[in-house]
């Protein structure tokens, strides 16, 4: 009932060039894979290319990162109306490698969402614990009070408007992925928590995984019932890899 998602997050990398042969290589594969959506979040200055070359495929494009402020007296910001001009159907919010180096709260992540949807896209609301946090046995605390935060700013029918990804932030580039049971109960726990407030929308909220997902480990995760897809770093920045994810959604 819910279709996967695969996006990937490409971060700062890469070059004109290199992304251009990247979403080459991506478009290349992608129109012979079925059921999952694709989309690909390149670094803002590669995005009119990604426009040009993604229209009239089934690729989607996205943001990795948006301003709160609709338009003005901000430096070095990018709005979520560029971002939507510019051909983006989602936007990733809240990645842990913002608020962890740009200290983005979750009020600084509640108001992106909203800005998001406001110009017609979908925020792609990130969530996840640390290493320290799952061992003393904060999982659930720390996911929950993400989540809340952004149900107490934005109201629950907001979730009917974003796709969340969960990252556990120990798993994110460092080679060590979340088992299938230890992701599929985490979200089971976000979903939960939604449907605690409204069953329908917790019903179609999708959850997807990030953190070290590869062609070895994907169809394990995205085979447990409330992984709906995954946000991919690494192994979306090689376009057999992020190819070989989608076919395994
Ligand atoms: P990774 O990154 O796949 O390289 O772990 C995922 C992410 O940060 O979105």
């Amino acid at each position: 009932m819910r279709q996967p998602l695969i996006a990937g997050n490409w971060k700062m990398n890469g070059t004109r060039s290199s992304a251009e042969a990247l979403i080459k290589g991506v478009l290349e594969g992608a129109e012979k894979l079925g059921k999952a959506e694709i989309a690909i979040c390149p670094p803002f200055p590669f995005l009119e290319a990604g426009e040009r070359l993604v229209a009239n495929s089934s690729v989607r494009l996205g943001g990795q990162n948006v301003c709160t402020e609709a338009s003005g007296a901000y430096t070095g910001e990018v709005s979520a109306a560029m971002l939507a001009e510019f051909g983006c159907s989602y936007v990733i919010c809240g990645h842990s490698e913002r608020r962890e180096y740009y200290g983005e709260t979750d009020a600084i992540v509640a108001k992106k969402l909203a800005i998001v949807v406001e110009n017609g896209m979908k925020p792609i609301l990130c969530v996840g614990e640390t290493l320290d946090q799952r061992e003393q046995g904060k999982t659930q605390e720390v996911i929950a009070q993400q989540i809340d935060a952004v149900i107490a700013q934005n109201g629950i029918a907001s979730f009917a408007e974003l796709e969340i990804a969960y990252e556990p932030i120990w798993a994110i580039g460092t080679g060590k992925t979340a088992t299938p049971e230890q992701a599929q109960e985490v979200h089971d726990f976000i979903r939960q928590r939604i449907a605690g407030q409204d069953q329908a929308i917790g019903a179609k909220v999708r959850i997807l995984y990030g953190g070290s997902m590869k062609p070895g480990n994907a169809s394990d995760l995205l085979s447990q019932p409330d992984i709906d897809g995954g946000l991919i770093g690494g192994a979306a920045l090689a376009a057999e890899d992020f190819l070989a994810i989608c076919r395994a959604g």
